[in-house]
């Protein structure tokens, strides 16, 4: 699939669910409205879509949320998935979590194929750990981490950028990284969704957060690319990578190779556009997965050059008016 830009889409993201055991306070407001259990694709449908789209190219796909785990039999589409990994149709599977369920998962996810999966955590203090998530629980996110580094999995720990919280933590955080053999990546908050605060009170912009560390750390520039909003160096005093994902400080639109695709089969061809497309229509309308792959191709053909963030202290509303949660991030 290419889009009008000349850009390749081969990586798909998937929300499984927009459903969470957490309440973070950069991603979702505290009492969430979720959308009614009727509107979300099966897992079968959910499986009938993924695998159209490996059969018009998609090569990686990362499975996120919501909470990718809290979903009912998810490991069901995670062993579909793990068989087109078997049969060379995919390369990588990867999955974006809370890590409140890795205890439970980890192996299994091992099983089916996923070597890498990325663990959000934004503080090592357990109080703080409560206030920013509101509902989750450290220790069982740190027991997550260790139960997925012993079924072999390779970690990388997101971390949200957040002003008056966490930057005096960030140091303490790529060293303890260093120590467990974790790479990192640091996000500015993206102004998705009504979260009942003023966005522009938890930006930190990181080009900031960069210079300063550099002062302390050896960054030292790294090749490493993924077609994502990251940019890479490894910290040479630990020789872990540090990613930073700086959508508002830098536009990273011109390498995009991915769509994301929601639970209830809505796909979203950037992050930070509101257009979408429909595709639980033509999947409910007709078996024919080539009425499914002509609905996928018009929307790729719709794919837009770039994102609209823009964070503006006297614009009320946020830039993208659903929340991250929505689409996976
Ligand atoms: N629940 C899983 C998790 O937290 O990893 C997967 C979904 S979560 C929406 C994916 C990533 O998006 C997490 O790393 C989270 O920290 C990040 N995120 C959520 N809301 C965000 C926002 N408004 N700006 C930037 N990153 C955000
Ligand atoms: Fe849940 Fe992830 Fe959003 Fe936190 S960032 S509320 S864990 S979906």
């Amino acid at each position: 699939m290419i889009d009008p830009f000349g850009r390749r889409v081969d990586y798909l993201r998937v929300s499984v669910t927009d459903r969470c055991d957490f309440r973070c306070a950069y991603c979702m407001s505290e009492d969430m409205t979720f959308l009614p259990k009727a509107e979300v694709l099966s897992l079968e449908e959910l499986e009938r879509l993924c695998r159209t789209f490996i059969d018009l190219g998609v090569r990686k796909m990362r499975i996120t949320g919501g909470e990718p785990l809290v979903r009912r039999n998810v490991m069901w589409l995670f062993e579909q998935l793990g068989r087109q990994l078997d049969n060379g149709r995919l390369d990588e599977l990867t999955v974006t979590t809370n890590g409140s369920q890795l205890t439970r998962h980890a192996a299994d996810l091992y099983a089916c194929g996923v070597r890498r999966i990325n663990v959000s955590l934004d503080t090592l203090n357990p109080d703080k750990f409560l206030a920013i998530t509101r509902w989750g629980k450290f220790d069982r996110v740190m027991a997550g981490i260790d139960a997925a580094q012993a079924a072999g999995l390779a970690v990388k720990i997101n971390t949200v950028a957040v002003r008056d919280f966490n930057e005096d933590e960030i140091d303490r955080m790529i060293a303890w990284c260093g120590e467990r053999g974790l790479d990192m990546t640091l996000i500015e908050a993206m102004p998705m969704g009504d979260i009942g605060l003023n966005r522009a009170d938890q930006h930190l912009a990181l080009s900031d957060v960069r210079q300063d560390l550099a002062q302390r750390w050896t960054l030292q520039p790294s090749d490493h690319k993924t077609g994502g909003p990251a940019s890479y160096v490894t910290v040479a005093e630990t020789g872990r990578r540090l990613g930073f994902i700086t959508p508002l400080s830098h536009n990273f639109c011109e390498s995009c190779n991915r769509v994301r695709l929601t639970c209830t089969g809505t796909l979203f061809m950037c992050l930070g556009q509101d257009d979408a497309a429909d595709l639980r229509t033509p999947l409910r309308a007709s078996s024919d997965d080539e009425v499914l792959a002509q609905a996928i191709h018009a929307a790729i053909a719709r794919k837009p050059k770039g994102h609209d963030f823009i964070i503006d202290r006297n614009v009320a509303n946020p830039a993208v008016a659903r929340h991250m949660s929505v689409t996976g991030g």
